[in-house]
């Protein structure tokens, strides 16, 4: 069967584990090629094995100016091309702004926000070449911030505030961007948050629903990406049924 995006040369960051292991999957099922990013090198090797179509292994540290020049630089290196960017590499480190240890601001800060400008700063010469397009994994915390999210949530917001500037920046030159803002999914997100009320309370939450799968958002980003070109999906909110 064809697809639209057979042939297509993808990046994903932050595909060793999570949506992005689960975006890499789907969109290679599709007949996409895929350069798969983070830092977890032993994750990323099971992924490029289990991966349908070619696949290539991208060490990367999205916060490393550096790292992110040379991933970018590797994937046109040996795809030839690169069609769809899919800046996914995020942490969650949930807490209260009264007492947060900073670093953890500057992590959230560094790896979301910043990391997903970097991204797109290297690989916009080769998206305006192919007529490609960028998919931002923002959250519904890119909607409505709560107690107890403040910085993870404002790295969201500044991801759509991002997202919508290079919107309207490349969309004339053919570029799309897609801004997926997913609610609870059962990854390993929340297992790194310090703060023990924080991480109890994402555990009871956890519980207490039927949370997404990650496949869940795969398929969202699959749908997104397969449009005619003349169609852009600009924004896809997705919740699970039971989060209020
Ligand atoms: P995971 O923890 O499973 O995945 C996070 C991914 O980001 C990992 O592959 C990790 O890889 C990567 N990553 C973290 N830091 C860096 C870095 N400095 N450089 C490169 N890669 C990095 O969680 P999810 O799959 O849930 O998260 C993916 C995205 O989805 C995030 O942006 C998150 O904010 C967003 N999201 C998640 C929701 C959820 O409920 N799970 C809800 C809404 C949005 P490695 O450690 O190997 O580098």
């Amino acid at each position: 069967m064809s697809s639209t995006l057979d042939g297509k040369v993808v990046l994903i960051t932050g595909a060793s584990s999570g949506i992005g292991e689960a975006t890499a999957l789907a969109l290679s099922a599709e007949g996409a090629r895929i350069a798969a990013g983070a830092r977890r090198a032993d994750r990323l090797e099971a992924l490029v094995h289990k991966a349908p179509g070619a696949a290539l292994a991208l060490d990367l540290d999205v916060t490393d100016q550096e790292s992110v020049r040379a991933a970018v630089a590797k994937t046109v290196e040996h795809f030839g091309a690169l069609d769809i960017l899919v800046n996914n590499a995020g942490l969650m480190l949930a807490g209260p702004i009264a007492g947060a240890d900073l670093t953890e601001w500057t992590r959230m800060v560094g790896t979301n926000l910043l990391g997903s400008m970097y991204m797109i700063h290297a690989a916009l010469p080769h998206l305006l070449e192919s007529k490609g397009a960028v998919v931002q994994v923002s959250s519904t915390s890119g909607r409505i911030a709560s107690a107890g999210n403040g910085a993870y949530a404002a790295t969201k917001f500044g991801i759509t505030a991002f997202a919508e500037a290079l919107r309207q920046e490349v969309t004339a030159q053919g570029v799309r961007v897609v801004l997926v803002e997913p609610g609870f999914v059962a990854t390993e997100l929340t297992d790194h948050i310090t703060d023990p009320a924080m991480r109890a309370a994402a555990r009871d939450m956890a519980a207490a629903m039927r949370t997404l799968r990650p496949e869940d958002i795969a398929g969202a980003v699959v749908y997104a990406v397969t449009q005619p070109e003349h169609v852009a999906v600009n924004e896809i909110l997705i919740r699970p049924t039971d989060q209020t």
